[in-house]
């Protein structure tokens, strides 16, 4: 589907018309195709499908022209060769990890994880005999002692979840190359339109579109995004025999999620930035954490990788747990949630609900404190939420 006629656009065009894959009634809008399967006009047909000589749909397990035309058009969003979309964040890391990796092998990660992705690392990947070592993303010391002949794939969010550490892409990329390991980055975080880590040389990028892509709060969804040749080689085979694969309905919201992205995100970085600004200057507030601003850590790099601090603000509360449930238990405008990426503002206690399950050693290592909140802003009047969250700190 991408061909010349695509190939020169910007990207606020791909996000509305790339991969519009039109059926003959010409409808606006993509279509659904709401379908497990598919006929054939022949038996020979039906045996050059699966030959793989004739390039038409098989089971909607393989592929589905409704999710076609998203994989199409985030791949061409995140520049990337190729998408495979799956049926949440969770199945595409995953897959994308398990695709690749065999006994005997030897994993690299950034310590700083969503939960989830901790598990898969630390519990499940041993499992089969695969070594994990973890590292604190941001020393690339640590990388590089752990980083040995013999590594065969390093793994990390940048920025994490819900620290925000930033991991610099190029230079931990460079040395994974260097023993010949690939590199997948989770950048759910920063969604396309603030970071390509293509463009800073990571091999495998996942996606979860349950995020910023939806943006809404309605479905689940995932992508995994590489080249043709590691989806050909190690993707493609693991996602038809497993099946995660995502539904045409999820494809279909998260296309019209695409078209927009863009312009909610940039309004969500907009008030992110005004709102970690009356944070960090707030008494309440012991440290408020966000890529945008001068204080953080590594303001240097985010302003190198990434083109805005994202709609996530991470901040410590003085006190405890007890603070941080008093403030979460004031705010009238901002719901309590897990999600993030979303319009509607959602804030989280990380220690007792996403980062609950990776216990109290590991909270400790990566900075996740009791009195810490994570803040996902949305897209209500910035004046409105200032005052929502000023009344609820003040209050405390
Ligand atoms: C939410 C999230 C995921 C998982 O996505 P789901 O769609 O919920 O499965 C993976 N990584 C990060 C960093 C996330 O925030």
């Amino acid at each position: 589907m991408s061909d010349d006629r695509t190939a020169g656009w910007r990207p606020r065009t791909r996000a509305v018309r790339a991969g519009l894959d039109r059926s003959p009634h010409g409808e606006t809008s993509e279509a659904l195709y709401l379908n497990s399967g598919f006929v054939y006009d022949n038996a020979e047909q039906a045996e050059a499908r699966f030959v793989g000589d004739d390039p038409g749909f098989i089971y909607s397990r393989y592929g589905n022209p409704t999710v076609a035309m998203f994989e199409e058009r985030l791949a061409q969003l995140d520049g990337s060769e190729a998408c495979f979309a799956t049926a949440s964040g969770m199945s595409a890391v995953f897959a994308a990890l398990l695709c690749q990796l065999q006994s005997g092998d030897h994993v690299v990660a950034s310590r700083a994880l969503f939960g989830s992705c901790h598990y898969i690392l630390t519990q499940l990947l041993p499992r089969y005999g695969i070594a994990v070592d973890l590292v604190d993303g941001a020393d690339l010391d640590q990388w590089r002692a752990a980083i040995r002949s013999g590594t065969t794939c390093v793994f990390f969010e940048t920025p994490s979840n819900p620290t925000l550490d930033l991991i610099d892409i190029r230079a931990v990329a460079d040395l994974a190359h260097g023993v010949g390991a690939r590199v997948v980055v989770d950048n759910v975080f920063s969604t396309p339109i603030l970071q390509r880590p293509m463009e800073f040389g990571a091999d495998v990028v996942v996606y979860s579109g349950t995020k910023h892509m939806d943006g809404q709060g309605r479905v689940l969804g995932g992508a995994v995004l590489s080249s043709r040749a590691f989806i050909d080689d190690h993707l493609m085979q693991f996602l038809r025999h497993t099946g995660p694969a995502m539904s045409a309905f999820n494809a279909w919201i998260l296309l019209k999620g695409l078209e927009t992205m863009e312009l909610r995100l940039a309004e969500q970085c907009r008030n992110a930035q005004t709102i970690a600004e009356m944070l960090e200057g707030h008494t309440a507030v012991e440290r408020a954490l966000y890529p945008g601003l001068k204080s953080f850590p590594q303001f240097e790099l985010a302003q190198r990788q990434m083109t805005a601090g994202g709609s996530v603000i991470t901040f410590d509360l003085r006190g405890g747990k007890k603070e941080a449930f008093g403030f979460l238990n004031g705010l009238r405008i901002v719901d309590i949630s897990n999600n993030l990426g979303d319009a509607k503002s959602l804030i989280t206690h990380p220690a007792t609900t996403t980062h609950r399950a990776v216990g109290p050693e590991e909270r400790a290592k990566v900075g996740i404190g009791d009195g810490m909140v994570r803040l996902s802003v949305g897209l209500e009047d910035p004046a409105d939420l200032m005052e929502d969250l000023t009344a609820a700190l003040n209050n405390i």
